[in-house]
């Protein structure tokens, strides 16, 4: 019984039994008809030989008859053992061909399922120059599959890291004052407490960005488009930055057209973008320089640019500065209040938008320019 379960457990077994059925079907039938068939057709063929010759050739008939049964019988069992054998070679050359590489890919699923991402199948037919045919298709897509998976891997650890890192120093410092104040080290007044505020605000906004993150890069982000007059979003963010900017001794312009059209967009969202880079050009350039708000109309959609003198960004960095996390200066924006992830979100709000966000800096020193496209209403 247990031997029987196992058999039907394996395709090439039942390719086998499959051809094998085939042949006792076909012998059947052969053996058939030369029971019914051929003695009747001999009958009639003696029967005509007899009345030719006169009755002399009835006793020889039978002894013909049976030497030519026996030999229509050898026949068949010749063809049944040569068909046989030839069932038994075709299937096992096809279960080479079919069920070692489908068994290979069981294997390596469960591999991968066990945590293995590295794990890839041989992709059969594919060092012949010849077309691939739906198995080699099949192992194509499974590496594709366990590519993916690897890569979706990497990024989530990558992730943890990263998170657990930019976590760990405000809460350092919120437990380096703590302990301060305990032990009586530091005095228990406002600065000290001021200081302790900001870290925990520090610790919100990481938190915060990093829900928008995850909503970012997992596209549900909930966009509100509709056509949008742009003017309003950017005196919005001027408003709210313009004091900074007056304290720093950043000088802030703006020079939008007066006919600007309108653009299909979440007024929210864009003013979200736009505060990260406006915020960032304030951040990034020192007392005296100057950052330049401005609006440009190509074809059907609307250009806006973000233009500073500040300290710009090196060609190698350039690459990397909307990746998240992503920091040129990893003290210096730190102590801006930067997690390295602003900018990330912003790419990912501009092209949820259906626009483009880049930047451009000539060097350092050489001040920064960002932009952002947005389709026309
Ligand atoms: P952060 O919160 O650190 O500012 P962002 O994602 O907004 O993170 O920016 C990533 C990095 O890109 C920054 O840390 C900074 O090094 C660089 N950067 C962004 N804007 C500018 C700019 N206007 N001038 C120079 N460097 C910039």
């Amino acid at each position: 019984m247990t031997m029987v379960r196992q058999f039907r457990r394996h395709l090439s077994w039942k390719l086998f039994l499959s051809y094998l059925l085939v042949i006792l079907v076909g012998i059947l039938a052969l053996a058939l008809a030369a029971e019914f068939a051929v003695p009747t057709a001999f009958d009639r063929h003696m029967l005509a030989m007899a009345e030719m010759m006169g009755g002399r050739m009835m006793g020889m008939g039978m002894d013909l008859y049976t030497n030519f049964r026996s030999a229509v019988t050898e026949a068949l069992a010749l063809a049944a053992v040569s068909a046989f054998l030839a069932a038994l070679a075709v299937s096992i050359y096809v279960s080479r061909r079919v069920v070692s590489p489908v068994q290979e890919m069981m294997a390596a699923s469960q591999r991968i399922a066990a945590g293995r991402y590295d794990e890839r199948v041989g992709v059969p037919g594919s060092a012949g120059a010849g077309e691939l045919d739906e198995l080699s298709r099949l192992a194509l897509s499974f590496n594709q599959m366990a590519n993916h998976l690897e890569q979706t891997e990497a990024r989530r650890l990558e992730l943890v890291g990263n998170v657990a890192h930019e976590l760990r120093t405000p809460l350092t410092s919120i437990k380096g004052y703590m302990e301060g104040l305990i032990d009586g080290v530091l005095p228990a007044e406002q600065a000290t407490f001021q200081q302790v505020y900001r870290e925990a605000d520090r610790l919100q906004h990481l938190v915060h960005d990093l829900q928008e993150l995850s909503r970012a890069e997992a596209g549900a982000l909930e966009l509100n488009l509709r056509p949008t007059p742009l003017a309003p979003v950017v005196d919005g963010v001027l408003a709210r930055l313009e004091r900074q900017f007056e304290e720093k001794g950043v000088v802030l312009a703006t020079d939008l057209p007066a006919n600007l059209p309108l653009v299909r967009a979440d007024g929210d969202r864009i003013g979200q973008v736009l505060l990260n880079l406006v915020g960032n050009a304030l951040q990034y350039t020192p007392p005296g320089g100057r950052v330049d708000v401005g609006a440009f109309v190509e074809d059907d959609i609307v250009r806006l640019v973000v233009e500073d003198t500040g300290i710009g960004i090196a060609p190698e960095h350039l690459l990397h500065i909307f990746e998240r996390f992503y920091r040129v200066d990893k003290s210096r924006s730190r102590a801006g209040g930067g997690s390295g992830i602003g900018l990330t979100i912003a790419k990912h709000l501009v092209e949820a938008h259906g626009g483009q966000l880049q930047a451009r800096s000539a060097g350092l020193h050489q001040g920064s320019a960002f932009s952002f496209t947005l389709p026309m209403a």
